[in-house]
């Protein structure tokens, strides 16, 4: 793990009832599907949650410096809100980062637990985040990441059939045959950063030619618990440089091991 901190408030929607830890339980060890990663080499993707405005204005940015685009998960209906923790980007700033040639992905459009939801309640969730963003940035998005981290699992079934890939807070990278209903991911925080850690990870995902996604809050150069320093945003993406790991976006990453066919 790259970080150990204990997360804050923002990321504690975990549900804690017995019934939904049984939920949990089942959606994690039931794939929707397994499907072989396919791709002839290793890829990484830079995934940002919430979207805070320095992840917009100063994430976006340094990956673009660096040639290479990264996947925003917009809840959309927060877009502009301030919260204890930080602004989330606004509209235009959405916009921009799309424009740069960044993936807008869902988060729900409320940031709402999941396993809150009734399927038709997830289902409406999902059409006004997709209204929402195409209202915002034109993009429908193909990819989903779980708010909180949480899921259950008829609507994690729900969800494959509706998206492209879902992203977990499950800590690992993607090797072999993976679920794409709920992809791993390594936190990519500066508290607890330990970059050995991270090279290690690196070179397992190139051994196995998987799929390695990080991701990260809000970008500071004092980030919150669960943000990143452009100094350590920079150094992941120098270590996938030098082990020779392309950074791709959800979707292209996607089509690369073959869970999306190449347009
Ligand atoms: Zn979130």
């Amino acid at each position: 793990m790259l970080s150990r901190a204990p997360l804050p408030a923002v990321e504690q929607g975990w549900s804690d009832g017995l019934d939904r830890k049984l939920w949990r339980f089942l959606a994690r060890r039931a794939p929707a599907r397994r499907v072989a990663l396919a791709g002839p080499c290793a890829v990484a993707s830079l995934t940002f949650d919430d979207v805070p405005d320095s992840a917009a204005t100063v994430g976006a940015p340094l990956l673009e410096r660096r040639g290479v685009a990264g996947t925003f998960y917009v809840a959309a209906e927060w877009c502009g809100r301030r919260d204890r923790h930080w602004r989330v980007a606004g509209r235009s700033e959405i916009r921009a980062v799309a424009r740069a040639g960044h993936e807008i992905g869902c988060h729900t459009a409320r940031h709402v637990n999941v396993q809150s939801l009734g399927l038709p309640e997830l289902a409406r969730e999902c059409d006004r985040s997709r209204d929402l963003l195409i209202e915002i940035c034109g993009q429908d998005p193909r990819h989903f990441c779980y708010p909180f981290g949480d899921l259950g699992l008829s609507q994690k079934r729900y969800l494959a059939g509706r998206f492209a890939t879902c992203r977990s807070i499950y800590e690992s990278p993607n090797l072999g045959r993976i679920d794409p209903a709920l992809l791993g991911a390594v936190g990519l925080f500066d508290a607890g950063y330990d970059r050995e850690r991270l090279a290690v990870l690196v070179r397992r995902t190139v051994e196995a030619r998987g799929w390695l996604i990080l991701y990260t809050h809000d970008v500071a150069a004092e980030p919150t618990p669960i943000g990143a320093s452009p100094r350590i945003l920079d150094e992941a993406l120098t270590l996938l440089a030098d082990h020779g790991v392309p950074v791709l976006t959800m979707s292209d990453a996607a089509r690369h091991h073959g869970l999306l066919p190449r347009d």
